[in-house]
């Protein structure tokens, strides 16, 4: 089944209002194994739109539109679909009859607009919007789905979570898990997942990067829910033996829950100073409850000044090396590890941008340390990017270090 997306809204043409109701409904008929291969945006314009549809029509099997469904001038969604369907509009008297009770137990007066609202074009049915007056629209003709969706995300996700699903569904079981990565690449990542040649005709594998880290999503169907299940958890098998040590964690969960997670179960404390990062790290891991039970202190050292009176690196060291150096990486880390009473230290610091690099150490330039009792590594790392994507890929990479540290240790 391929599908379109028809949001409809001058607010959306002119800027005014983000476009959101497109990247839900994707990311939901995605989850249902349905290709989406047009977004269609037009403004509330008669024309234009009954052109849209034309199109639309042409093109798709299933047409969700949102907007366009309220009681004022500009909302004439049903109206143009159910002209170029060629389909009359019918009063629905249970519909007019479920408005006016609304109307009257709300203690608000029904204008003769919300009466539009009881319209339906002939064949169709409702879909029952539970957070507002406009109900939503369902068409089924000539093997076209047509789908009308009120605009306000709020009323339009629950009524796809609610009652959509079931009017696009088949028998088909669709079932996916995802696999998350950090420290590879997506695009060589991707190119290892090619030469595996995992997917099958039923399983699409896809590679979706998000600020440092790299989601793999297997989605698989079939008729037979435990066939379809067998054949995730084989390809999962596959990808843990390729791409062992890159995995930290399967859907939903993310790295710093996986790191707080770990500490925890090893009884483990850490220590971070930051530079370039100013306390991303640490704001990172104390979003994830629990993170009192392992987070010792965290300490943005972000001048020179800072970096010797809180953590005592040797004015000396700054001097000769500079900041971003593996000589005050190092030396940051073993100030903290001195100062508090933590198994792990990692400290951070580098050059985030636009401005203070140099040839000799360009923007992204980023020393980490990473430090327990007894070992330490310093590790360095030129990353591409704009200030917050340097801040963003190097928190994850402090992350991960973190993570190596304790499954070993
Ligand atoms: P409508 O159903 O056309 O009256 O839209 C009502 C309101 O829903 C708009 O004013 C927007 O705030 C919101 N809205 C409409 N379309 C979208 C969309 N595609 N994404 C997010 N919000 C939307
Ligand atoms: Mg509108």
């Amino acid at each position: 089944m391929i599908a379109e997306i028809v949001t409809i809204g001058t607010e959306i043409t002119t800027g005014s209002t983000l476009n959101t109701n497109t990247y839900y409904l994707s990311q939901k008929l995605f989850e249902l194994g349905i290709e989406t291969h047009y977004h269609t945006t037009v403004d509330d314009d008669e024309e234009r739109l009954k052109r849209v549809i034309e199109i639309a029509l042409d093109r798709a099997d299933l047409i969700i539109t949102t907007g366009g469904l309220g009681p004022t001038k500009d909302d004439m969604t049903k109206e143009v679909i159910a002209k170029a369907l060629g389909l009359e509009l019918e009063l629905d008297e249970e519909m007019k009859k479920k408005l006016q009770d609304m109307f009257a137990r709300t203690g608000r007066r029904m204008s003769k607009n919300n009466l539009k609202q009881a319209l339906r074009p002939k064949g169709a049915s409702f879909i029952e919007n539970d957070n507002g007056t406009a109900p939503g629209i369902f068409i089924n003709k000539d093997n076209k789905k047509i789908i009308m969706l009120p605009g306000p995300p709020y009323e339009m996700n629950n009524m796809f979570e609610k009652h959509v699903k079931n009017l696009i569904g088949d028998e088909t079981v669709i079932l996916s898990k995802s696999v998350n990565t950090v420290g590879i690449g997506e695009s060589n990542l991707e190119s290892r997942l090619n030469e595996l040649k995992l997917a099958t005709p039923n399983t699409t594998i896809a590679t979706f990067a998000k600020g440092g880290t790299v989601e793999i999503k297997i989605i698989s169907k079939g008729t037979d829910r435990v066939r379809v299940q067998e054949e995730i958890d084989n390809i999962v098998g596959r990808l843990r033996e390729e791409f062992k040590d890159y995995i930290y964690g399967y859907d939903n969960i993310n790295i710093e829950e996986v790191v707080v997670k770990m500490l925890i179960e090893k009884g483990k404390k850490i220590g971070l100073c930051e530079s370039c990062t100013g306390g991303l790290v640490s704001s990172m891991i104390t979003r994830v409850p629990g993170a009192s039970m392992v987070l010792d202190r965290a300490i943005v050292s972000y001048s020179n000044d800072a970096k010797v009176e809180e953590l005592g690196v040797n004015p000396s060291t700054l001097e000769k090396y500079g900041a971003v150096s593996e000589e005050t990486a190092y030396e940051m880390a073993k100030g903290l590890l001195d100062r508090g009473k933590v198994d792990i230290v990692v400290s951070i610091t580098g050059i985030a941008g636009p401005d203070g690099g140099s040839k000799e150490k360009p923007v992204g330039l980023v020393y980490l340390c990473v430090m327990t009792r007894d070992n330490h590594r310093v590790i360095k790392c030129n990353f591409n990017g704009n200030r917050q994507t340097i801040q963003t890929r190097t928190a994850i990479k402090a992350l991960d270090e973190i993570r190596k540290v304790l499954i070993i240790n």
